[in-house]
């Protein structure tokens, strides 16, 4: 590509597709689908901004549920709270105990680097100082997907194979993220986990970057997007289904663990559209989010980790 175009699609990456960028007002809410059970589930009423800034005293595993609520149309916030995975349930906001050598060990296995998973793992994630100097570390990995690139009619029948231009990680330049994941399960770190950067409407314009900066990982999943009928011309509200591929939800849940690891407590999950919701021009990602499949690539990822060392095998067995 001529250099002309390449800093031509980075700009488009920067100005319309990332969930980041301001979203354009949509002709219609989508309000199908959404389960009525405010009622019983009084968190739902909260505002994120109450819930993230530690104001409304939920558990980490509240917290969680809150922010995963599943993402409906143009970002709207469904009001059921998902149930977690057991596991995950345990040990989220708690302390993380599998050791950096475990991690150096699974990540030697599977032939990652620590550059693809958010630098160098003896370091911790970063954090939040304040006046008097006192550190608080990451409490939130928020998932993203990136919303780009925008088709018009279709999306290409290889998005999940190594042919599609856009799962070169080469292509993704805009350092608006910790990580992109791309639908063949590769990832690329554009900021180092003990950095900060910021990446949602709530940092910036409710809680303020100087109350916040540094609480928050990002990790941007590659999905496109395509127009839908009745949103507005230049809609990008239709996403592919599955949204995510198998090889991303294991990625992700490896970020989370090396993350995890590295502060050594488990951090809070988070969805994009979740932190941001009721924000004027929130963002509607991540779409068609599969719980299920990260709880499974999770467990998945914690069993190898965890299992001892020389072949799995516990002492004593055949
Ligand atoms: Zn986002």
């Amino acid at each position: 590509m001529i250099k002309g175009a390449f800093f031509t699609i980075t700009g488009m990456v920067l100005s319309i597709g990332l969930c980041i960028a301001p979203s354009k007002p949509t002709q219609k809410q989508d309000t199908s689908n959404t389960a009525t059970q405010v009622e019983n589930n009084p968190e739902v009423k909260l505002k994120p901004s109450v819930v993230l800034s530690g104001q409304a005293n939920l558990t980490p595993a509240e917290q969680a549920r809150f922010l995963l609520r599943k993402i409906y149309l143009t970002g709207k916030v469904g009001s059921e709270l998902p149930t977690l995975d057991p596991e995950l349930e345990k040990r989220v906001g708690q302390k993380c105990l599998i050791s950096r050598d475990q991690l150096r060990a699974y990540l030697d296995r599977n032939h990652i680097t620590e550059w693809e998973v958010g630098g160098n793992i003896d370091l911790p994630v970063s954090a939040l100082t304040d006046a008097n100097g006192n550190q608080t570390f990451a409490k939130y990995m928020v998932i993203h997907d990136t919303s780009f690139p925008r088709y018009e009619k279709s999306f290409p029948s290889n998005i999940n194979d190594d042919s599609w231009e856009w799962n070169r990680l080469n292509r993704w330049v805009a350092n608006v993220t910790h990580l992109f994941i791309n639908r063949v399960g590769d990832s690329k770190t554009m900021t180092p986990f003990q950095e900060s950067v910021t990446a949602t409407k709530l940092e910036r314009f409710i809680l303020g970057e100087g109350a916040t900066k540094g609480l928050y990982l990002h990790i941007e999943m590659i999905q496109p997007r395509k127009y839908m009928k009745g949103y507005g011309r230049g809609n990008d509200v239709d996403s592919p289904t599955p949204g995510f591929t198998l090889p991303q939800y294991k990625r992700l849940a490896e970020l989370y663990t090396v993350a995890s690891v590295r502060k050594g407590e488990y951090l809070i999950p988070a969805f994009h559209a979740c932190v941001d919701s009721g924000i004027k021009y929130a963002h509607d990602d991540p779409q068609n989010f599969e719980l299920p499949k990260f709880f499974a690539a999770l467990n998945e990822v914690w069993a190898d980790m965890e299992k001892p060392a020389g072949g799995g095998k516990k002492i004593g067995s055949e």
